[in-house]
């Protein structure tokens, strides 16, 4: 099978070893970007298509080898750790300099076949347990040309192929896809499209839509549902969604996330206010009650990935 392996992409990790994400020992490979923004993305990193500064405070011993370094004078320390987005070249010069591990880079231009490379090292155990590959992000889709490339990649190596996506893509994009995707996770958020414009920045209808041309297409889905408090944990939102995914052809399972804040010391790292500051994550009965409210409209569902 063709595939272009010079195509470039941006990728702020890959992750080994996963067993959520898909069937079997899988190797996620996170891209940058995303059209959404989720007041509880737990990878805020994964939102700007570039690359991107990380501070952390708590490793930062002033030193000052980082404004030193910096030769635009994107960096200040005055009172404290100031970074100029505006003047940053991302050179990552002050990251090299920084033993303390203050700084970090999110994002990193690579070749399909660098990240074929590195997919690689697993190859007999994606083999061996049924897995493969998922690409994720942000929103995988967002770099159209990088993950088709990748997933035409993964598919000549005989691999199995997902995408966890937000759906929120343009059809012809997506249309170009999926002959390579044997798995879809689709993430639905809520059937409310005000509530999900307020929530995610975006309305829902184009995710709608494209849930119906995966249907159509035949490759199997999984539909998520990240289950935030206050935004979509009655039962009644949860049935919606669900009702939504019995129209749609191919959906087997569908899965509730619940809510976590692993994700909140990012914000800091990059400067942006956390929304959900404060929120508690469900216990564990109210996340039983709205899988029970799944189970009885006729689906598998899994609590978590
Ligand atoms: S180089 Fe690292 S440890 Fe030193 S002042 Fe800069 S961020 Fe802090
Ligand atoms: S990435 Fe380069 S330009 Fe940006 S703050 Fe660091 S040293 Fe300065």
């Amino acid at each position: 099978m063709e595939y272009e392996k010079n195509t470039k992409g941006m990728v702020f990790d890959i992750q080994r070893f996963s067993v959520h994400d898909g069937p079997g020992i899988r190797s996620i490979v996170f891209l940058k970007g995303c059209p959404l923004s989720c007041h509880w993305c737990s990878n805020p990193e994964s939102q700007r298509p570039e690359k991107q500064i990380m501070f952390i405070s708590h490793n930062c011993i002033g030193c000052g080898r980082c404004t030193r370094a910096c030769p635009t004078g994107a960096l200040t320390f005055n009172p404290s750790f100031s970074l100029d987005h505006e003047k940053c070249q991302r050179c990552g010069r002050c990251v090299d300099v920084c033993f303390s591990n203050a700084l970090n880079m999110s994002g990193e231009v690579q070749t399909v076949e660098q990240v074929l490379h590195e997919l690689k090292k697993d190859n007999l155990h994606y083999r061996r347990s049924g897995g493969g590959i998922t690409l994720s992000g942000g929103e995988p889709l967002f770099q159209p040309n990088f993950a088709r490339e990748l997933l035409k990649g993964c598919k000549a190596k005989g691999w199995h192929t997902a995408i966890e996506t937000t759906g929120f893509v343009a059809a012809s994009v997506l249309e170009s896809i999926l002959p390579w995707v044997d798995l879809i996770l689709l993430d639905i958020k809520h059937m409310d499209g005000e509530k999900h414009r307020h929530y995610t920045g975006q309305p829902n209808q184009v995710i709608l839509n494209n849930a119906r041309i995966m249907g159509s297409y035949g490759t199997p889905i999984i539909i998520r549902v990240p289950v935030i408090p206050n935004v979509n944990d009655s039962i009644r939102e949860i049935q919606d969604i669900a009702e939504f995914a019995l129209s749609i052809k191919g959906v087997k399972e569908l899965h509730l996330l619940p809510y976590h804040r692993l994700g909140e010391n990012k914000y800091q790292y990059l400067g942006y206010d956390y929304k959900l500051k404060g929120i508690e994550p469900h216990n564990k009965e109210t996340i039983k009650n709205l899988q029970k409210a799944v189970i009885e409209k006729g689906f598998v569902c899994k609590i978590g990935g």
